[in-house]
């Protein structure tokens, strides 16, 4: 049997890095990790390629070529999703799919042969045994959570490893917290199901045995679900091995604000590699938190907790969102005081949607108020159902937002002020390699010379050889950032 695995393409978003990989002639951020933990639980002696759209085109002959052509995707791939289904409706060949955007929304993929929803640990067996047998059903589904303790070791060897610029792993699925518009708990549920720590090692030796070297991404709902499993097993463990291997990687994830509550926690995940984690701030007005029951984010002072986190060597990346039924037109200078006071370089700044197994979305749904089913990416200017707010004062109030973060002098300010504290917690071993200097030559060419920002660039460059040399390397990386962002939000305004 010949399977062929297709990644459908992510538009032009902030999500996409497209700007910024340019800069170090990568083609895609991350590649398909759900993809290729089911092509670990097909059976072994079947074939099976890879084509990630976001670093190489489907061909005509990559789809002659296979029996059965799988397809996986988010919210966000939709468009290009349907596409590759279209091409291969067209020469007759039958589609597979599965993965968050089928999940979530498999009524309106009628035309896919076999929809292969939740958990592909639990329903792909099902679908292969009834293949086998000649009779496979249409959909497979569960109300089961998936005992990944079980879940197979990715195959990186379909991945052509170096058209990325990092690679993905993960630890636990689900989540304890409970934010009305988020869907992960709908679909992964709120007990946090962790893996072995001998899975995780084993899985970091794979990518060190195919030569990976530098950043691993922990893809995990919110790591830090089982903080004590973290402590007394998966970080020490992580801190022995990088040290046997010499420090090879460096990780990033994804946790909630309560980390900044743990001195012991952030102080171990230091020490294991960790150099930054993306926490959903959302907003800093106490009655949005409410609204939408972001309790671990209330009655704090989330700018104290924040800072925190970067004193213990940790950068932080931060989630934003306006448009909340709570929030007034002073939102708008509220979240632009506050992201240039964190010092949050990367701040992921969306208007509100409401994902179909959201609670949001039912909520939303009984008050006559959802529009259409949420495209998937949360910064652009779209919203699936109307809001309190008058709909032009908000977009206008979120396009000023937008500049008042990532125009240049407030971009630039915010990364000086950060990194003149900045302390990484993680040494990035991969220091001035030939990528980084390309990439520094490349930012002095397209930002240092043609870009309107090129006074803030070279002044923080200078800034950074005077006064935090150290951090060189940091101030050239956020400056190629600072570029991307301008760039992929100029794409909406
Ligand atoms: S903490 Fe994050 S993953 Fe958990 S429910 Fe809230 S938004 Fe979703």
């Amino acid at each position: 049997m010949k399977i062929l695995l297709v990644y459908p393409k992510y538009p032009d978003t902030f999500w996409s890095f497209k700007y910024a990989l340019k800069f170090i002639s990568k083609k895609a951020a991350y590649p398909p990790l759900g993809l290729i933990t089911v092509a670990s639980l097909l059976p072994a002696d079947w074939e099976t390629r890879l084509i990630d759209m976001n670093i190489e085109k489907l061909l005509v002959e990559d789809i002659l070529w296979a029996d059965y052509v799988f397809i996986s995707a988010m919210s966000t791939q939709i468009q290009s999703a349907n596409h590759v289904i279209d091409r291969c409706k067209a020469f007759l060949k039958p589609v597979v799919a599965g993965g968050p955007l089928f999940t979530a929304d498999f009524e309106k993929f009628d035309r896919v042969d076999y929809l292969i929803l939740n958990e592909a640990e639990i329903t792909l067996p099902p679908f292969l045994h009834d293949l086998e047998k000649g009779n496979p059903k249409h959909l497979y589904s569960t109300n089961q959570f998936a005992n990944v303790e079980r879940s197979p070791v990715p195959d990186y060897t379909l991945v052509k490893m170096n058209r990325y610029s990092s690679k993905c792993i993960q630890f636990s699925r689900g989540c304890p917290f409970n934010c009305e518009f988020c869907d992960i708990t709908a679909m992964l549920g709120h007990k946090c199901r962790i893996k072995t720590t001998g899975q995780i090692i084993h899985e970091l030796q794979n990518l060190y045995d195919l030569n990976w070297r530098g950043e691993v991404f922990f893809v995990d709902d919110n790591f830090i679900g089982n903080k004590n499993i973290l402590k007394i097993d998966l970080l020490p463990a992580l801190q022995s091995w990088m040290k046997e291997h010499g420090q090879p990687f460096h990780f990033t994830t994804e946790a909630s604000i309560n980390l900044a509550d743990d001195p012991e926690l952030m102080k171990m995940m230091v020490g294991a590699g960790f150099l930054s984690v993306f926490i959903g701030i959302e907003t800093p007005e106490e009655d949005s938190l409410e609204e939408c029951n972001k309790v671990q984010n209330k009655n704090r002072n989330l700018i104290d907790s924040i800072k925190t986190v970067q004193r213990a060597g940790m950068e932080v990346l931060g989630g934003f969102i306006i448009g909340f039924d709570s929030d007034t037109p002073n939102i708008f200078r509220q979240q632009i005081d506050f992201i240039q006071k964190s010092g949050i370089i990367s701040a992921m700044i969306g208007l509100l949607n409401a994902p179909t197994k959201s609670n949001l979305y039912k909520r939303l749904q009984a008050e006559g108020r959802i529009l259409e089913r949420w495209g998937g990416d949360n910064t652009s200017n779209a919203m699936n159902f109307v809001p309190k707010m008058d709909r032009m004062v908000l977009e206008k109030g979120y396009r000023e937002v937008i500049h008042g973060v990532y125009g240049g002098k407030a971009f630039y300010e915010r990364v000086k002020s950060f990194l003149i504290d900045f302390h990484p917690g993680v040494q990035n071993k991969n220091k001035v390699d030939l990528l980084r200097l390309v990439a520094f030559f490349k930012s002095v060419f397209i930002i240092g010379i043609f870009d309107n920002n090129r006074k803030y660039y070279w002044q923080l460059l200078f800034w950074s050889l005077f006064h935090r040399r150290d951090l060189f390397q940091m101030a050239i990386t956020y400056s190629i950032y600072g570029y991307h962002y301008k760039k992929s939000y100029a794409k909406i305004f």
